[in-house]
């Protein structure tokens, strides 16, 4: 029987999120020939956005829109997501595994009485067997999951920078659907965001990570670092004790308690490697740590190791690839 994939999106600022075409992609990787493909935009003004989930493989495109829905409120989105539902009648559900995801699909598994797999990092179909990849341990092991029951709805997180989007597609049309907003009574409402981090690339979603330790020293022991990530087009990340030393803002932790991230490149600076850190940025495709002592648990897990100073290495590194990069 054909089934109906609804990858909800998500925008921030004004863009969809990258990991919103990964779910897309990872929606398709699940699909069969017959399968149908949508999209939702939950949102103020976000049916703009829908030509660009078009491009990337949506077919179907349904938009709550409502002044209510500005920012993300878990009360407000479920009740928008349950109405498009309940208009679709999708079979599976796919949502980036970020903060949103993470609150926001086990809402929406629990109201369908689904299975959920999360933190999903790589799809293989065969047939009708559809497997999902997931790393465990902070990534030390993986598991292999599957729906017991391909006949009773799922309910999917993605990890992001994991799942390629498709190439897009400009010329792709999808049909437009609003989906009237029920407006429930809200038991909370959101007054006010105050944005703690001003850094243009998300953490979650950035290709290369520059990341602090209590080895970065102050506050201002952090600008050599946000040097070398604006250099590379990347973000800044840290490690909790950089954060509890007040040294950044805990937006910016990596790890068990803090961000899961999956760059490229993960550059560590003056970070020991506890477990805990480990936790957030083992999967990283390529490790470079920078620590002055030999012995660092980091060096464990990183591809490549500098031992010396980061206050001597860091400016090092910015000026060459400022070179390079120029
Ligand atoms: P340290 O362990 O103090 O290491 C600092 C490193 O900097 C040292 O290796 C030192 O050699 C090096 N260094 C110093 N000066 C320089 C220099 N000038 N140049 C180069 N290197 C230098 N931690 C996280 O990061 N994320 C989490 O999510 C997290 N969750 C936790 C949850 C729980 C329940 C618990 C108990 C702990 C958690 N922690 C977490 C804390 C974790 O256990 C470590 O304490 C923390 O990661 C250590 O941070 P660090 O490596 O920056 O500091």
């Amino acid at each position: 029987m054909a089934k109906q994939f609804l990858v909800v999106a998500e925008a921030r600022g004004g863009k969809l999120r990258q990991v919103s075409f990964e779910a897309l992609r990872a929606a398709q990787l699940s699909s069969s020939d017959g399968d149908t493909l949508a999209a939702v935009l939950i949102g103020a003004g976000s049916k703009v956005l829908a030509g660009e989930l078009a491009a990337y493989g949506a077919d179907t495109i349904y938009v709550v829109e409502d002044a209510q829905l500005e920012s993300y409120n878990s009360e407000a989105y479920l009740s928008a997501l349950l109405a498009v539902i309940a208009v679709a009648g999708p079979n599976a559900l796919y949502f980036g595994h970020t903060a949103v995801g993470r609150d926001l699909a086990p809402l929406a598994a629990a109201s369908l009485a689904a299975g959920q797999i999360s933190d999903v990092t790589a799809i293989e179909r065969s047939g009708d067997n559809v497997q999902f990849t997931r790393p465990l341990y902070a990534g030390k092991a993986v598991e292999k999951k599957a729906f017991t029951d391909p006949a009773a709805p799922w309910v999917v997180t993605v990890r992001p920078n994991n799942i390629a989007p498709a190439a897009p597609d400009a010329s792709r049309q999808a049909q437009l659907i609003d989906v009237a907003y029920p407006a429930p009574s809200l038991r909370s409402i959101i007054r006010e965001v105050v944005k703690k981090t001003s850094g243009a690339i998300d953490l979650a979603e950035a290709k290369i990570v520059v990341s602090g330790g209590r080895g970065v020293r102050s506050a201002e022991g952090f600008q050599p670092l946000e040097e070398l990530a604006a250099v590379l087009g990347g973000a800044v990340g840290a490690s909790r004790a950089a954060c509890d030393a007040g040294y950044c803002e805990y937006a910016m932790q990596i790890g068990q308690t803090g961000k899961v991230v999956t760059p490229e490149i993960y550059i560590a600076c003056g970070i020991s490697g506890a477990i805990q850190h480990l936790a957030g940025m083992s999967s990283s495709r390529v490790i470079i740590a920078i620590n002055k002592d030999a012995e660092a648990p980091i060096f464990k897990v990183a591809d490549y190791g500098i031992v010396g100073d980061l206050f001597e290495v860091v400016p090092l590194l910015t000026e060459e690839f400022r070179k390079l990069l120029a």
